[in-house]
């Protein structure tokens, strides 16, 4: 079983619907023993309006944040992955520090500065914008005139971000805006080969590979209109046959109901795939744990 979720939002996140309290108690109930929330931080980008800006107060959401910690863990001696024990299912729950990052090629310097000036446990680089505009949004698939060329133009500017940037432990939701494509939203499905993209795709695990960081299995996927997980299964086989092995399991949830979500079938994911375990982040350093 899964006990840690990496991928979390709260209200300090714009479009988060839960207090951080009321996560923790969704995680305890579900027998999650780490939660690490990423809260949402996305330097400029255009949203459609009254969407708000998705941009974190990170002084308030940080004190808060350790008041929780402190109050699970009051002696700082928790270390939730080593109490996987069935026992510990109501004990506390470790509550650790994390951002989401949304990448674009031209915010390097800001996300540089703003990641080294808080002691975060863990940070999500994902590509949610493209040319400032969201790929949740319908203007970003106008602009292409077709979803290919669309994807094909998102996987660019990931490789190009998976490049140059440094500030991230893991790369988020690979394929985030095929859940959005006007295709699979209506239909529940996108017709998506990783040959198709491959040439691209089989850089952007390589560089992630190289520079010793990791993915992510999200499973909001299932919950939106995909019915699986993002990445899809065929881009977490060939993280695993590229020899990649750093892989967090997030959520994503935005309401108490999300939390640890669809982790059996993540787990049933990573096993088939070949992984032997997944992996969390205190202060940044990633560990392992095994499958039980
Ligand atoms: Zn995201
Ligand atoms: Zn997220």
């Amino acid at each position: 079983m899964i006990h840690s979720d990496f991928h979390v939002h709260t209200t300090f996140s714009t479009d988060g619907k839960s207090e951080m309290a009321d996560m923790i108690e969704s995680a305890r109930g579900r027998q999650i023993h780490t939660i690490c929330f990423t809260e949402h931080m996305d330097y400029d980008t255009k949203y459609p309006e009254g969407e708000g800006s998705f941009m974190v107060d990170t002084e308030a959401y940080m004190k808060r944040n350790h008041e929780l910690r402190d109050i699970e863990n009051p002696d700082g001696k928790l270390i939730g992955a080593g109490r996987d024990t069935g026992e510990a299912m109501y004990g506390p729950v470790e509550v650790l520090f994390g951002v989401e990052l949304g990448l674009q090629p031209h915010v390097k310097d800001f996300y540089e500065k703003y990641v080294s000036s808080y002691p975060f446990d863990f940070v999500i680089g994902s590509s949610h914008a493209l040319n400032r505009i969201d790929t949740a949004f319908s203007e970003f698939w106008e602009s292409y005139s077709s979803e290919k060329e669309a994807v094909r133009a998102y996987f660019e500017s990931e490789l190009e971000c998976a490049r140059s940037f440094d500030v991230y432990d893991v790369y988020g939701h690979l394929d985030y805006p095929l859940r959005y494509a006007p295709s699979a939203l209506k239909s529940g499905v996108f017709d998506f080969s990783y040959s198709e993209y491959g040439d691209i795709l089989d850089e952007v695990l390589k560089t992630i590979i190289e520079k010793g960081k990791g993915i992510e299995i999200n499973t909001a996927g299932y919950r939106k209109s995909l019915h699986r997980p993002n990445p899809d299964v065929s881009i977490l086989e060939r993280y695993r046959e590229l020899g990649g092995e750093i892989i967090t399991v997030g959520s994503d949830a935005h309401v108490t109901t999300d939390v640890a979500a669809d982790f059996d079938l993540a787990e049933k994911v990573l096993r088939n795939a070949g992984f032997k375990g997944y992996y969390v982040f205190r202060n940044r350093k990633p560990s392992r744990i095994d499958f039980e």
